[in-house]
């Protein structure tokens, strides 16, 4: 069974608006087994409205309308949808007068344009809306299904799983879909997928789609199947076995995210960090911080921008920024030294590099960092070279900066 979805409204076709109805929807319908093939977004306009309905009713088994319910003049979406399907409006006794009883228990008089609301296409089940004045629609057309829904995201979710999501899972049958989320870092996507494809494509129920982030590879593994317990089951062999051949690289088997991982990590051994960031500005701090708990193993973090910073912060010898620049990897190493010191943790991590656009050079282009790490077992550091703008080379440096440090807790 195969779903559409028509989002209504004109601000949704400006700028500033985003349709995130259908994204939810379709999570909701995916999870039952039945695929978004097509979504549109059609402006207050009457005849691309009722065109758009009646091409989607040809073409789909599902169609799910949102939006342009509403009292005013242009809110067309009942008058349009009926006509698409070829059906009068009929007006419901009962619809009017519950809506005046809820403008009444509000203490206001209702207007009379709400008495748009209670007209209904012929034929169609009323779905009620416990939070708001508009009334969903259900209608069997010749066994497609047109679902009118409202736009407040707050009335049309729990109108679709009271009253919308139970019918279909009926329709659709008893098909799951469960789904784990791998994310994978220190690996291109064309090299996630050379090891990856060989194990997922042995897979005729699993759907497993490769997406790149703007620093990690993401694997979504969605296993279908006719009980929870086996689609979880799929789900679950898969990933054990892409996690298993994909080795180091995969961070996170739940889809959590790096400075999760790390957080677990380290509160699991019971240790601590420390950090020293000039580039990324507090970047890898304000990650690691994001985490709920995070007190209880990121100790202190140094934002040592200048040359100066790094000498009286971090206790950096001047003479190393002199010999090799403070893009470099004896000031990386210094710079973790000095805050792991400082602060008595047992582990401490350091950026220093150039994230652009101007300040590269020949041996040091933009994009180069240096990443240090101060542990009981030494000190280290790497140089990379981070694709991207200023943006992406920062986060991309947090990113590193992060499996980095998670490197190391695992190797000790
Ligand atoms: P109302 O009775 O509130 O007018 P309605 O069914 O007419 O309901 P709209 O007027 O189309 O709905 O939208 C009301 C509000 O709901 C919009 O201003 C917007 O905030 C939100 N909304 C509508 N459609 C969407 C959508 N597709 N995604 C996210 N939010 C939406
Ligand atoms: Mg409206």
């Amino acid at each position: 069974m195969n779903a559409e979805i028509i989002a209504i409204g004109s601000e949704l076709l400006t700028p500033t608006k985003t349709d995130t109805n259908s994204l939810w929807l379709t999570e909701k319908l995916n999870d039952i087994g039945i695929e978004v093939m097509l979504k549109t977004i059609v402006g207050d306009d009457g005849a691309r409205l009722e065109e758009t309905v009646r091409d989607a009713l040809r073409r789909s088994d599902i169609v799910i309308t949102t939006g342009g319910l509403g009292p005013t003049e242009d809110d067309i979406t009942r008058k349009c949808t009926a006509d698409a399907v070829g059906r009068e409006l009929e007006f419901h006794n009962d619809i009017e007068n519950h809506l005046r009883e809820r403008f009444k228990a509000w203490g206001r008089e209702m207007p009379e344009i709400n008495k748009r609301q209670a007209f209904v296409i012929a034929g169609a089940e009323i779905l009620p809306n416990p939070h708001g004045s508009a009334v969903g629609m259900l209608l069997d057309q010749g066994g497609k299904l047109l679902i009118v829904l409202p736009g407040p995201p707050r009335e049309n979710k729990p109108m679709f799983t009271e009253h919308v999501l139970p019918r279909l899972q009926a329709l659709a049958g008893e098909t799951v879909v469960r789904r784990r989320l791998l994310r994978v870092s220190g690996l291109g996507e064309s090299a996630v997928d050379e090891i990856a494809a060989p194990i997922y494509s042995s897979y005729g129920n699993v759907q497993t789609s490769i997406l790149f982030n703007k620093s990690e590879v993401e694997l979504h593994i969605a296993a279908r199947a006719n009980s929870e317990i086996a689609a979880q089951g799929t789900a679950d062999e898969v990933a054990d076995k892409l996690n298993a051949a994909l080795g180091k690289a995969v961070f996170a088997t739940n889809g959590e995210t790096m400075e999760e991982v790390v957080g677990s990590l380290l509160r699991e051994r019971g240790e601590t960090l420390s950090t020293a960031e000039s580039c990324t500005g507090g970047l890898i701090g304000y990650r690691l911080t994001e985490v709920p708990g995070s007190s209880a193993y990121f100790i202190e973090g140094a934002i040592t921008y200048s040359n100066d910073a790094k000498i009286r912060e971090l206790g950096v010898e001047p003479a190393i920024i002199e010999e090799h620049g403070a893009v470099s990897s004896e000031c990386a190493e210094a710079m973790a030294d000095g805050i792991r010191k400082r602060s008595g943790t047992d582990h401490a991590i350091s950026v220093t590099g150039i994230a652009g656009p101007d300040g590269g050079s020949e041996d040091k282009p933009v994009g180069t960092v240096f990443i240090g790490y101060s542990g009981a077992k030494g000190t280290k550091s790497i140089r990379l070279v981070l694709p991207g703008d200023r943006y992406l080379i920062r986060w991309r440096t947090s990113q590193a900066a992060l499996d980095y440090i998670r490197r190391q807790i695992m190797s000790r």
